[in-house]
């Protein structure tokens, strides 16, 4: 990767600081989505320049890439793969990787034909918040016509890939010759085009600006529900239960402010979640949450779900573990579940989006997002699969939780290395390791030599693999 860096130091220097400049906002991107893009020129071997595109690689965080995080894509190469020529889905990413000019380089981001369709030398792609909610309002897609069409091509959802450039490509067409600053896709998020970082970065912010004004800001009134405490005999039970649907062990994370709690305990809120705020998040989140505990109910729906939608795609697929990855109840208000403490915090913070955008579109008469069928398409395609596989490789004791005493020092930290080392998430009351897997006692948990009421009912709480309770992750 170094040769082709150094020949396209400037612009990919430019890319790298807006990229991150874009990363660092959470309301654009979070966890890996957004991606970004700079054409420009280098010499091969041979010497010959050769136009090139740089896009992000999939899987890299937008908040800490670098430059060997983007992949360098023979320009000439990807405007042939555009259409008119419809390239099998399947086939994407082997033309994607025939046209890098590094093979060591990673897999360019599913959108990269996005990217080459746009003439401009940098785009900027992001999921931002206030775009999607402004489109998931009843009027939504009126509301986003209305105010963005003189300065982007609108284009209607579809799955990211082919279809994404095909309707990209088709509507682009129809406006050639408006000065447009990018592209709209209904249900996923902006484009912003422009020969500058600079620029195309402007017209970003500027574009999420008018969405965010145009969404009632009038604060929520600050709900004055009171944080219950934590019912840990409650919160393991549904772990064994989780645990056992998933046919794994799980790691448990408690959102219990009064945000996730109010909205966890208003039925018509918890029940208006039709889908996450774009498919893209459905891989983390699954497609709904779990309004109330009964996991098998919830089995049962996504079996239906997979079932049906399998029969409708015509594809051989293999059903994803059935339990949910988010829990809305009004006791227990949100609790997000993943292999680990990491991906807990992923799904919990990509569905707090989501909520804050069901809330407002509520308010506002409806929440109105992508299908459940366009969810699946997208959960179960290689592509998003890969991001969780590449996302962690996880140990042999991924989902369990051990508890190391005398963990600051000596035998007891070695263990506790050990067992960190090999996927375990590990609460102790000494060392902590801020956004580890490591968590410490808090007051009124250890710290002291107390044992809590969890930890001494561990009968009620282990799940089938006989791990400890999760007493839900710090915050
Ligand atoms: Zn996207």
């Amino acid at each position: 990767m170094s040769g082709f860096t150094s020949y396209a130091s400037g612009k990919l220097e430019q890319l790298v600081e807006v990229s991150r400049q874009l990363g660092a906002r959470p309301d654009l991107v979070l966890h890996g989505g957004g991606n970004t893009s700079v054409k420009t020129q280098v010499k091969d071997i041979t010497g010959r320049r050769i136009e090139v595109c740089f896009v992000k690689g999939s899987g890299h965080d937008l908040e800490t890439i670098t430059a060997a995080g983007f992949a360098p894509l023979r320009l000439e190469r990807l405007r042939e793969l555009l259409p008119p020529l419809e390239v099998p889905v399947d086939a994407l990413r082997n033309e994607l990787r025939c046209a890098l000019l590094d093979a060591s380089a990673p897999d360019p981001s599913v959108e990269t034909l996005v990217h080459a369709l746009l003439p401009a030398a940098y785009v900027l792609h992001s999921h931002s918040d206030a775009l999607l909610t402004l489109g998931s309002l009843p009027d939504g897609e009126d509301r986003i016509r209305e105010a963005f069409e003189s300065h982007f091509a609108i284009v209607d959802y579809a799955m990211p890939g082919p279809a994404l450039v095909a309707n990209c490509s088709a509507e682009w067409q129809r406006r050639a010759g408006d000065e447009l600053w990018g592209i709209i896709v209904l249900g996923h998020g902006l484009f912003t085009a422009a020969d500058t970082a600079e620029e195309a970065w402007k017209w970003h912010v500027s574009a999420v600006a008018t969405a965010e004004s145009l969404i009632d800001q009038a604060a929520q009134a600050e709900n004055s529900i009171e944080t219950p405490s934590i019912d840990r005999v409650a919160i393991a039970k549904l772990r064994a239960e989780i645990c056992e649907a998933a046919g794994k062990p799980m790691i448990l994370r408690s959102w219990r402010d009064a945000e996730h709690v109010a909205f966890a305990s208003d039925e018509t809120l918890a029940t208006a979640v039709q889908g996450p705020l774009t498919p893209d998040h459905a891989i983390w989140t699954k497609p709904l949450p779990m309004v109330g505990r009964d996991v098998s109910a919830y089995g049962e729906w996504y079996t239906e779900y997979f079932e049906s939608n399998a029969k409708r795609t015509n594809r051989r697929l293999t059903q994803l573990d059935p339990a949910p990855r988010i829990v809305l109840d009004p006791e227990l208000g949100m609790v997000s579940v993943g292999r680990n403490r990491r991906e807990a915090t992923v799904s919990g913070e990509l569905f707090t989006h989501t909520m804050r955008a069901v809330a407002t579109a509520v308010a506002r008469g409806g929440y109105h997002p992508a299908s459940l069928e366009h969810n699946f398409d997208l959960e179960y395609w290689e592509y998003q699969q890969e991001k969780l596989h590449r996302a962690d490789k996880h140990g042999k004791l991924a989902g369990q939780i051990a508890l190391v005493t005398g963990a600051a020092s000596g035998i007891g930290r070695g263990c506790a290395e050990a067992l960190l080392n090999a996927g375990a998430s590990v609460i102790h009351p000494r060392m902590a390791r801020p956004g580890s897997e490591c968590h410490r006692f808090r007051t009124g948990f250890g710290g002291t030599r107390r044992s809590s009421g969890a930890l001494r009912r561990p009968r009620h709480s282990c799940s089938r693999s006989g791990h400890l309770p999760d007493r839900g992750a710090p915050r």
